[in-house]
């Protein structure tokens, strides 16, 4: 039996003993990967068309079941056509028709050890995961020690990453957080700022070959987040686990789990253009639902006093002033950040949330994750981290009717710390509150896992305008590579949408906000977060041109569709986006000079259009407009400018 096994598996092979190889298809066979055995070490290729978009990257890992990171043998392999369709309803897209081919690789390791690594490949995207199945030796759990996983770029190659922050570092020791500078076009090999690698989403430029995006997906309580290294001298970028130093030190840095033990997946999107970046469902294709639940967690707009008031504004009556400013733009909530508990108490935030209530409006709670991760001294602490605290804390929650939790200030990217957001996640959707995280790792396959999950900060978000000049000169730029990074593989809680020429209650005094107001209009859409915080104060309200706002109250926060109209990280971005029958068109200009773009809207054909653009200065103007058959559409963005369409 064995040895009819063996022989019908050398006839499936292409290549002699020493390079084994076999290979599998997108289905419609312009992506094309090879996964190849040479001197016992396991390789992959990636093809899109003739060119070779990953050269020989290596395969493999070493575990406590067995090192499959060298002496290994294809033993055999299985090609399968994966069709799925599912739904999600907090995501850039509502119904995902995901169609790949699998194909599944058995290596053997000298000492007859068995791994797995499951390959799928769609028109837009290669994933693959390992697989250590249940072991002949005596033991019920793996400890994945580390990925030998890599990913070689093509000569020329340059980068949009962002750099891993050492341990313990930062504001209060509260990184690393996902909140470093992306580097612009940078060559595969420079040096990253800590030395210590990039984390994902990774997004390099093939020159005129195209673009390919490397992230992570799947991992819930079963496996660490990982990052990349810094590349090597031949240009590999290698799977790497977390600093001994997260999570203040606790918990190892490998990964453990019950076999058969799955690892979590690596996506690389690819394409001649941005198009398959923008729109891949890569992260959520690979993952399932793991918290079953007939209630909908509902997504949507919140009021946010904290980001231009600050900490002052956590009180009674001006939580209350942002409770009347979420009712009047119709939103669905109203974010309370930090230290409510010790400025408002529990008792005041009934009758706040009763309120709120009153007025059609959910309340949002903060809450610090500590733990004793880090020394960010905001409170309410302790009350996230533990089984018992948080569960009686989340039942109060519950009684007094809040909406959803924003927890903050997380350890790293350590399984133990994963499995504090699985744990978090689980009990959440018990209680009925929906979850952001903040100070917080890159969300994986979330959105589909869990039906709470709304959204993650995992990114330089809109507190560096409140906080720092600098970022705020260089935010036009920034938030035109987000769309092509971060937010392309998962919700990105910015918090956007500003109108205040300073970004200080105090008219007087803050940063000076760069963008015009049609920019910022513009990010509601560019940006895709389940739910929006958005940085609006009262008195915008009063200061500006009501369309502005009549846009705003009717903008939605997830869609059925997501469309690349054109862009380049750093430079523009056009993005449309659909929501039932309406579409919303949406462009950002990154750069201080104004920009003249065609563009291609079919999807308005015939309709009647309301345009929000650049007037003069930073205002915007207002006008509608009726597309017939021809749908090409001049975009004139001013510097730092944009533009939305939408159909009213
Ligand atoms: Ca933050």
């Amino acid at each position: 039996m064995r040895l009819f096994i063996i022989s019908l598996f050398f006839l499936s092979l292409t290549n002699s003993f020493q390079a084994q190889s076999v290979s599998v298809f997108s289905p419609d066979k312009n992506i094309k990967l090879e996964v190849s055995v040479s001197d016992g070490n396991a390789y992959y290729n990636l093809f899109y068309q003739k060119d070779e978009f990953l050269h020989q990257s290596p395969l493999g890992l070493v575990s406590s079941v067995g090192d499959f990171s060298k002496g290994l043998k294809l033993a055999g392999h299985k090609s399968a056509k994966i069709q799925e369709s599912y739904q999600l309803n907090r995501s850039k897209v509502s119904q995902v028709n995901y169609k790949a081919n699998e194909l599944k690789c058995v290596f053997t390791n000298v000492s007859n050890d068995t791994i797995n690594i499951i390959f799928r490949v769609t028109n837009t995207d290669a994933a693959f995961s390992y697989l250590i199945p249940k072991s002949k030796k005596n033991t019920t759990n793996c400890t994945v020690e580390k990925e030998i996983t890599g990913f070689k770029l093509p000569e020329g190659t340059t980068t949009f990453i962002t750099p891993q922050a050492p341990p313990s570092s930062g504001w209060e020791k509260t990184k690393p957080s996902y909140e470093e500078e992306y580097t612009r076009e940078e060559p595969v090999g420079t040096k990253s700022q800590y030395g210590l690698g990039y984390t994902f989403p990774a997004l390099f430029h093939l020159g005129d070959k195209g673009w390919l995006l490397l992230s992570e997906t799947g991992v819930s309580d079963n496996y660490a987040g990982t990052r990349l290294s810094d590349a090597s001298p031949d240009g590999i970028y290698t799977v790497t686990f977390p600093q001994e130093g997260e999570n203040n030190n606790q918990g190892p840095v490998t990964a453990t789990a019950v076999l058969p033990m799955q690892t979590s997946w690596k996506t690389i999107t690819l394409g001649r253009t941005l198009k398959p970046i923008v729109e891949s469902t890569a992260s959520t294709d690979v993952v399932k639902p793991l918290v079953k639940t007939s209630k909908i967690f509902d997504a949507g707009r919140a009021s946010w006093s904290w980001i231009v008031w600050q900490d002052e504004s956590c009180n009674y009556n001006d939580q209350k002033t942002f409770i009347d400013l979420a009712s009047d733009m119709k939103c669905e909530f109203i974010l309370i950040d930090a230290l409510w508990d010790t400025n408002i108490g529990k008792e005041k935030m009934t009758e706040l949330v009763n309120y709120a209530k009153s007025k059609n409006v959910g309340v949002l709670l903060w809450y610090n994750s500590n733990g004793n991760w880090n020394t960010a001294p905001q409170t309410p602490k302790n009350l996230m981290n533990t089984a018992e605290a948080r569960r009686k804390e989340m039942q109060w929650l519950q009684q007094i009717g809040v909406k959803g939790l924003k927890i903050d200030f997380f350890g790293g990217d350590k399984q133990v710390t994963m499995k504090l957001y699985h744990d978090i996640l689980t009990d959440a959707a018990e209680f009925g509150l929906n979850i952001n995280f903040h100070g917080t790792t890159l969300p994986r396959g979330w959105e589909r896992m869990y039906p709470n999950y709304m959204t993650s900060e995992a990114v330089l978000a809109s507190e560096n305008l409140v906080f720092q000049q600098a970022f705020s000169d260089r935010y036009p730029s920034t938030a035109t590579i987000y769309p092509f990074t971060r937010n392309a593989v998962s919700a990105m809680d910015f918090g956007p949408v500003f109108l205040n020429k300073r970004l200080h209650r105090n008219p007087n005094k803050g940063t000076i906000r760069k963008t015009t107001d049609a920019f910022e209009m513009a990010t509601a859409v560019v940006f895709f977060s389940a739910v929006q915080h958005w940085g609006l104060t009262p008195e915008n309200l009063k200061e500006k041109p009501a369309y502005l706002f009549d846009y705003l109250k009717s903008v939605p926060t997830v869609w059925d569709e997501t469309l690349f109209i054109d862009g380049y990280p750093g430079k523009y971005c056009v993005i449309a986006r659909r929501k039932n029958s309406k579409w919303y068109i949406a462009a950002i200009n990154g750069e201080n000079s104004t920009k003249k773009i065609t563009v291609n809207l079919p999807m308005l054909k015939g309709k009647n259009v309301s345009v929000i653009s650049d007037g003069v200065g930073q205002e915007s103007k207002f006008s509608t407009q009726k597309f017939g058959k021809e749908t090409k559409f001049n975009l004139e963005l001013s510097a730092n400018g944009g533009t939305v369409l939408f159909i009213p």
